[in-house]
């Protein structure tokens, strides 16, 4: 891994570039902010980076460190996660010794899987929080280290999964810093952490991925082809693990209800519109509403490049109601009804009546595409 493989995060690579450069490394980062944007794939590059035996602002990639660090066998850093309670496991147990045999082989599978793709949540069966017993192991490894080792780094993935205890315990870690130890955290739900330790920590706050951004790895690190990676990265608010697990399937559900959408404005069933913008109107969902435009638009946006002959990243799936649409609709003018959607987005923004926009949308559209008003 490098920097440059972690999607987006340019502001916090640069910060973080920069306080390596400084040397002034704190004892402990939080590093927050929305489910799969690549926290844990920033916490893993910067202790990786600290321990490369080059010392710059990139790890260098080849020295025995950075290999090692490479598959998680380096012994100075270490990751700290939800385990399942052993059988009879008492305080000061080992946290991974007290495990069965196949819980082990689990642990260390999901490992494997965490080092080659960061993005990956490690999710171990029957593990529900990260118990004392691990945090206890960073201060019983954090005292066996020596300076001279270089830098003991733990990364703890989704803190706020520590439970009361460990919290606690974690807390009188941080209180009384190890020298040459780093604690680097990760959470999306900083609230749920105990204020205390949030205080304690210097605050790394992660940005949601742009559709560019999501787009462009989904196609370099996932192989997905043009037209699936912009609906995924359209779908997935600003997070690759979202666009990851988004089946076409998904997708096409998506899509679907924007085809009916439009099926409904320019058709004549008017209750059965009045009855889908009702729906629609009702939902407290804003996100999911502004996402519902962003689909609809980027639709109409497809619909265009077909009118206009122009090479267009299509999904297979909707091909043929798309060509029959234009072919349907030949005067329509779909740069104006692109606009509309741009009005409407732009309107859900500043609060208007929901209702009004989605009404006013769907005049508009039928106004574009179609000779004949809808009122
Ligand atoms: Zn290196």
């Amino acid at each position: 891994m490098s920097w440059s493989s972690i999607v987006g995060q340019e502001r916090v690579k640069a910060l973080l570039k920069r306080t390596i450069q400084s040397g002034r490394i704190a004892h402990a980062y939080l590093f927050y902010g929305p489910e799969g944007i690549g926290k844990d794939a920033l916490a893993i590059e910067f202790a990786k980076t600290l321990n490369c035996a080059k010392g710059g602002v990139e790890a260098c990639g080849i020295c025995p460190n950075c290999q090692r660090m490479d598959s998680f066998q380096y012994p100075n850093i270490k990751l700290v996660f939800a385990l399942p309670v052993g059988k009879n496991e008492e305080k000061g147990d080992d946290p991974i010794d007290v495990l069965t045999e196949a819980q082990v082989a689990e642990v260390q599978e999901q490992i494997q899987t965490k080092a080659k793709d960061p993005y990956q949540r490690i999710e171990i069966t029957k593990a529900n929080f990260i118990k004392i017993n691990s945090v206890r192991d960073i201060k019983r490894e954090a005292a066996m280290s020596r300076i001279e080792d270089g830098k003991k780094i733990f990364i703890i993935f989704n803190a706020d999964m520590m439970n009361a205890e460990a919290s606690n315990s974690l807390l009188k870690t941080l209180e009384e810093p190890l020298p040459g130890t780093i604690l680097l955290l990760t959470t999306s739900a900083k609230d749920q952490l105990l204020p205390t330790i949030v205080s304690r920590c210097q605050l790394i706050k992660c940005d949601l991925l742009s559709d560019a951004e999501i787009e462009t790895a989904l196609i370099a690190h996932d192989g997905a082809n043009e037209s699936i990676a912009r609906l995924a990265a359209q779908l997935a608010n600003g997070s690759y693990s979202n666009a990851r697990r988004l089946s076409v399937q998904d997708m096409m559900g998506e899509r679907k209800d924007v085809v009916e959408f439009m099926r409904l404005v320019l058709g004549k069933r008017k209750t059965a519109l009045i009855d889908m913008l009702d729906e629609l109107a009702s939902s407290t969902d804003r996100l999911g509403i502004e996402r519902w435009l962003k689909l609809l638009q980027s639709w109409l946006r497809d619909a265009l490049l077909i009118q206009q002959k122009a090479h267009a990243p299509i999904l297979e799936e909707e091909k043929q109601s798309m060509e029959s649409f234009v072919k349907n609709f030949q005067q329509a003018n779909l740069i104006a009804a692109i606009q509309s959607v741009e009005k409407a987005i732009a309107h859900l923004d500043k609060n208007v009546y929901l209702h009004l926009i989605l009404t006013t949308l769907a005049i508009d559209l039928r106004k574009n595409i179609t000779e004949v008003p809808l009122v």
